[in-house]
Order: C-alpha cells, then sequence, then structure tokens
C-alpha cells in the first residue's frame, strides 16, 4: 500500500525524499485537465517527474522549453 503522503516519480518509481511532508528535493508536478475538444473530455491526468527524469523529457522535444529566471523565490 502506498502512502497518501508518499511522491514518486512517475517515469522511474523513485521516491521523493520528505521530512515531515516536505519535499527534500525539488520534483515537477503536472496535472492537466482535458476539455471538450479532446478525447478525453472531462478527465484529469496527474503525473510527478524527479529532476532526472524531468530533464530525461525535456530532451525529447523537438523545440526546447521556454526558461526564464526567477525574480524572487515565492
Ligand atoms: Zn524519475
Amino acid at each position: 500500500m502506498k502512502s497518501e503522503m508518499e511522491i514518486r516519480c512517475n517515469m522511474c518509481g523513485k521516491k521523493i525524499e520528505q521530512k515531515q511532508d516536505m519535499p527534500m528535493e525539488d520534483f515537477a508536478s503536472v496535472k492537466k485537465a482535458w476539455g471538450y475538444f479532446s478525447k478525453k473530455d472531462g478527465t484529469v491526468q496527474e503525473f510527478d517527474l524527479c529532476e532526472a527524469c524531468w530533464d530525461a523529457f525535456l530532451r525529447r522535444f523537438q523545440i526546447p522549453v521556454t526558461e526564464t529566471e526567477l525574480k524572487e523565490m515565492l
């Protein structure tokens, strides 16, 4: 049984280390609610990726992602 608070990378299955429910490493969390003009109308898909899998994912893109510098940490 997977615990409620456990976060795992969907691509490699690696566990994102947490301390008191605070992630100890950064990871990407993606959530997409598909709308009317998709074949998945009303379906919400979610996944988490560790940084290494995120980088591997982005390397498959034909057009690189847009990168900007965060002006201040929120
Ligand atoms: Zn991963």
